[in-house]
């Protein structure tokens, strides 16, 4: 059964309970604060936090701020920002790595003092030859038996700031012909005078990924470390330096795959690109999957975690649909969001039987699958507004919307006919005249005669304009991703704006995030940043139509 059905991680973890090796989950979520989380990165997020939940343990958000590169604050504000968002509660436990250089600096000390590290001359190009090849082994650096005492001295004269940039590193001893190149004196410390967002320049030695990340672990007390799949040939690194270091319980690292999906870029390099070069607008232009982005685009919380939780957890490498994704949103609001009409590309329709001045309020269901969100009042007069391409001067077999001497219902409404239709100057169909049958009204039980077609319409005095945008994906589908050199496969029609669009007047009173379906056109969510009471600005999260099947 799929809801009894436990994760490998989740075995693992339970077989430890069960053998005592541990005796309270704790696990972390450790991004490098260089960039905007990902939909990929959720996955991490909530596997991390839902372990803990699960066995009722702790969880920690950490800040794996060790390389001042790249790092930003901006960054570290926008992760707890999506963090918080999709659900996963540090409570009190937000950690920054940074905040362990003097512990790091020590557990350094302590392997120079074990004769386990030492301080190592050759240049960065050196040091890669020396290391040999998959099929090679790599020999010993000539600074490699350096005296303890001349080692604690150097190290201390790199903390000092005595030497440049890639002059001189610390160095694990290990062993140069490992069959596994990460054990070839891995490199712990680097010189780098360089700005820390949280050391200033404290420090102007920093620690590798590879010493500082378990050593991070171990001081939090993190019983699983979770990461993906490429550090498994580092794991017997990570077990060397808590071993060495002699921490009691150490962490234990476990390796799952990476999420991909198609037909979107996920990589924080190739996202950066296209913000860097001015192609999306911003880190959250809604046709990225940065949570950020999939927030102001429409995505919820809830529809995340279902999508999540369908990929599941494993080690083999795949790519998911983007289409699931979407089914997740359908799927989630479904039920919550009101339904209502709205014309992305509007034309008049004219009722030209319909009394000059009337206006009548038809009541209407906020969502027809879920009685509990009640109805609302919806006006109805003389001139409405229609899509354009419920229109036909010349219709297709099939076509059962509005054409010359054809009756569709107008949804919630009556019944129409279509009499006339007046061109514009540039030959565009302006108006379509109709007369209606007050007799079909909603709601009356007419039923002497049926239509195939109902379209969706909005009283033209009544309703509010508003800008609609409907996306695509970024990336053709039908290509690769990239092309030669990298470049990104764009699909030119990824955005399209409706200046002209119209909604209904409830909802000029819609926030910011609020999310509904418009009839036959799909889910909408008020956009956080450009909607204004004065121009409505509408994202489409999703189609209704949907390809996607389980
Ligand atoms: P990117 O390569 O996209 O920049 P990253 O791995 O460099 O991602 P980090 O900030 O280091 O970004 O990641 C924090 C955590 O998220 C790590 O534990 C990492 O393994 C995990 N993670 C990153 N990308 C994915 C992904 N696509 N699927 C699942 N987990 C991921
Ligand atoms: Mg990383
Ligand atoms: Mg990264």
């Amino acid at each position: 059964e799929a809801a009894v059905s436990k994760n490998f991680i989740e075995l693992i973890i339970e077989k430890d309970l069960e053998e005592g090796h541990i005796k309270q989950v704790h696990t972390r979520f450790p991004p490098e604060p260089n960039g905007y989380l990902h939909i990929g990165h959720a996955k991490s997020i909530l596997l991390n936090y839902g372990l803990a939940v699960k066995y009722n343990g702790k969880f920690n958000l950490r800040f794996d701020d060790t390389n001042p590169v790249k790092e930003k604050i901006e960054f570290v504000e926008s992760i707890k920002s999506d963090v918080s968002w999709l659900g996963a509660d540090w409570e009190d436990r937000l950690f920054f790595a940074s905040d362990y250089f003097n512990q790091m600096y020590e557990a350094a000390v302590k392997l120079i003092n074990k004769g386990k590290a030492y301080v190592c001359d050759l240049k960065a190009e050196e040091i890669r030859e020396y290391r040999g090849t998959l099929t090679s082994p790599g020999k010993n650096s000539p600074y490699r038996d350096r005296s303890v005492e001349e080692n604690l001295e150097l190290f201390e004269a790199m903390k000092q700031g005595k030497y440049n940039d890639g002059e001189r590193v610390l160095r694990a001893k290990i062993d140069m012909s490992s069959p596994n190149i990460n054990m070839r004196d891995p490199i712990l410390y680097r010189v780098a005078h360089m700005e820390h967002h949280n050391t200033g320049d404290r420090w102007c030695i920093y620690p590798m990924y590879d010493f500082a990340h378990p050593i991070e672990d171990a001081i939090e007390g993190i019983t699983n470390s979770i990461c993906t799949l490429e550090f498994e040939d580092h794991r017997p690194l990570y077990d060397w330096v808590v071993r060495e270091l002699e921490y009691e319980n150490p962490p234990k690292q476990t390796e799952f795959a990476k999420l991909y999906l198609t037909n979107v870029i996920t990589g924080k390099r190739y996202i950066k690109k296209l913000v860097d070069d001015g192609i999306v607008d911003g880190w959250d232009d809604p046709r990225l999957v940065t949570i950020a982005a999939l927030r102001r685009r429409g995505y919820t919380p809830e529809s995340i975690r279902m999508f999540i939780d369908m990929v599941g957890v494993s080690k083999s490498q795949s790519s998911v649909d983007y289409a699931m994704l979407e089914y997740c949103i359908r799927e989630d609001l479904k039920l919550k969001a009101p339904r209502m009409m709205a014309v992305l590309d509007p034309i008049k329709l004219i009722i030209d039987n319909y009394p000059e001045d009337q206006v009548e309020y038809f009541d209407v269901m906020n969502n027809q699958e879920n009685e509990s969100m009640g109805t609302r009042k919806v006006p109805f007069s003389r001139v409405l507004y229609i899509e354009r391409e419920d229109f036909m001067e010349e219709p297709p077999k099939k076509y059962f919307r509005l054409f010359p001497g054809n009756e569709v219902r107008l949804m919630n409404a009556y019944f129409v006919k279509c009499e006339s239709f007046v061109k514009d100057e540039k030959g565009e169909i302006a108006e379509v005249h109709c007369t209606y049958d007050p007799e079909t009204r909603s709601g009356s039980g007419f039923s002497a005669r049926k239509v195939k077609g109902t379209i969706h319409w909005l009283s033209a005095e009544h309703a509010v304009p508003a800008t609609v945008r409907l996306y695509e994906n970024l990336i053709n589908e039908d290509n690769e991703p990239t092309e030669g050199e990298g470049t990104l496969n764009l699909n030119p029609d990824s955005l399209k704006i409706m200046e002209t669009s119209f909604v209904e007047p409830v909802l000029a009173e819609a926030d910011k995030e609020d999310k509904f379906q418009f009839v036959r056109q799909g889910f909408f969510c008020v956009d956080s940043k450009d909607s204004t009471v004065d121009n409505l600005v509408f994202n489409r999260i999703v189609s209704l139509k949907s390809s996607f099947k389980i």
